[in-house]
């Protein structure tokens, strides 16, 4: 077999998790190709969630998630400078309502500190004083001040960017659909492409990991996608708090979470929703308002602001509520799967542990030395972005003050351009404003087809598209 061909790993699954395995791997001197059925990364789960970098205050304790949750928070406090990503400190308040919710207070406290993160207890009157937004019937609150939002794409796709920098291969549009291995070395069908070869493959495909496993082996979990619709006001709001707000919650769902983003607007969501659909989530008027009621509930001011738009996402649950971590020794294959509602937080983290299980299982390569590191465009309100500067030319996209030139680097970067029109709205916001992209997509439309013609291509009517679709 001719070497070029041959990776040390292939990754299946362009999510967060995938990235950070992408990272890890190459860093840890692997030879490694990450492969994504998408037309860009994180076109799955990681499309779609609260972007909130959790403590794992209120995780399980002893399992692996909260092992992975509070190792990937810490490091990316590490690296997020480096890579001029952005970490905005909110804190985050679990409020009571009730008799029954301060109950649960001791028990909150409790688990945090078996899991060693710092709260407080506040009464009722400490609660309104740090946040005065709050309904006055708030009973009292607990403060986890180590809570963080962070921009839910900027970060990951710095991680594939600096894997590609430091040497590994990322495919687009290569769906895996079968494989075999032979003489120690996988064999990957991709969906009108060539075979990939790879001595190991590590398995991080999101709500896909029980069918992609059953190339290993018969699945010993089952995937059951949890929906998760949201809510997000208009940028008028979000000043009306700081502090992240969380229900005190229950054995399925942390609960309806208010928070502000790091873009500017306030989300409140998510659902809980199991369902058999693993690509396309959809939202419907009852869940909405369902969502729009508790947050007024909650912050009675909210009233007064405008929805600017809703969306879903799709946790990858399986039957266990802890990840589903694993090397297979003798098939050549780790499992990355059910890495349902943290992954944002615990991606380094669960990298970290697969390079380990890598190393303790399958081979040992000298890490890299001299590391390339990316420096991401700052997307985050709280610090200056390009539209501030004296020479930044024309505005392409007014809600979010997306410059063109913004949208033209994404388009022509010669690292990781822009895969898909999404891809594209993840990179920059262009289209992710009040308008929803009403005045801006004409000029995006024309900047991508003078930069990179076929990015985007219309639909008919009735029809889902693949990412690239108007
Ligand atoms: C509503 C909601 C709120 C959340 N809030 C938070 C939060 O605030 N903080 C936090 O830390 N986490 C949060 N999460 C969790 C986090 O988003 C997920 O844990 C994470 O996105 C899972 O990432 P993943 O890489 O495992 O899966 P995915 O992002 O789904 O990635 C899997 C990838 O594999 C690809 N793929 C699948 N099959 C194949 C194949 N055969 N060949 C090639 N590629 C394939 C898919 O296209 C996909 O891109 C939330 C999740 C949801 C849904």
């Amino acid at each position: 077999m001719a070497g070029d061909s041959l990776y040390d790993i292939a990754i299946i699954g362009g999510g967060v998790v995938g990235c950070a395995v992408f990272r890890a791997c190459v860093l840890a001197g692997a030879r490694t190709v990450l492969l994504e059925k998408g037309g860009d990364l994180l076109e799955g789960a990681s499309k779609a969630n609260s972007a909130i970098l959790h403590t794992g205050f209120d995780a399980t304790p002893d399992t692996l998630e909260a092992a992975c949750v509070q190792r990937g928070y810490a490091l990316y406090r590490d690296i997020c400078v480096d890579m001029n990503l952005s970490v905005v400190k909110t804190g985050a308040m679990v409020v009571a309502w009730t008799e029954d919710d301060l109950a649960q207070f001791p028990k909150i406290i409790e688990k945090a500190a078996r899991n060693g993160v710092t709260v407080r207890r506040l009464d009722a009157r400490e609660a309104k004083e740090r946040e005065p937004a709050l309904a006055g019937d708030v009973r009292g609150a607990v403060l986890v001040e180590g809570e963080h939002l962070i921009d839910p794409w900027s970060a990951p796709m710095a991680y594939a960017r600096q894997a590609i920098l430091n040497g590994g291969t990322l495919l687009r549009r290569a769906r895996v659909e079968g494989g075999m291995r032979q003489d120690g070395v996988w064999h990957l069908d991709i969906a009108g492409k060539p075979t990939v070869q790879a001595r190991r493959v590590i398995n991080c495909a999101g709500n896909y990991g029980d069918l992609v496993e059953a190339i290993a082996r018969p699945s010993p979990f089952q995937i059951i996608p949890r929906k998760g619709q949201f809510v997000v006001f208009d940028k008028t709001a979000h000043d009306l708090f700081r502090t992240i707000i969380l229900p005190v919650p229950t054995a399925l769902t942390k609960g309806v979470v208010v928070t502000r983003t790091v873009f500017g607007n306030v989300l409140v969501g998510p659902t809980a929703e199991p369902q058999q659909e693993r690509e396309f989530p959809t939202v419907d008027h009852d869940n909405l308002e369902a969502l729009r009621k508790a947050a007024f509930r909650i912050i009675p001011a909210l009233h007064e602001h405008d929805v600017t738009t809703t969306y879903a996402g799709l946790r990858p649950a399986t039957q266990f509520s802890d990840y589903q971590i694993e090397a297979l020794k003798t098939e050549g294959w780790i499992t990355v799967g059910g890495i349902r509602s943290t992954g944002l937080t615990g991606a380094l983290g669960i990298a970290e542990h697969v390079v380990a299980l890598y190393r303790d299982n399958f081979a040992d390569p000298a890490p890299l030395k001299d590391v390339a590191l990316p420096q991401m465009p700052n997307l985050v309100e709280e610090r200056p972005r390009p539209w501030m500067q004296p020479e930044r030319g024309p505005i392409a996209c007014h809600c979010e003050r997306v410059t063109e030139k913004e949208i033209e680097i994404a388009l022509k970067d010669e690292v990781l351009p822009a895969g898909t029109l999404g891809g594209l709205r993840r990179r920059t916001r262009c289209m992710m404003g009040r308008c929803q992209g009403f005045y801006c997509t004409r000029r995006v439309m024309e900047l991508a087809e003078a930069h990179l013609p076929g990015l985007v291509t219309p639909i008919g009517e009735g029809q889902r598209g693949d990412g690239r679709d108007v």
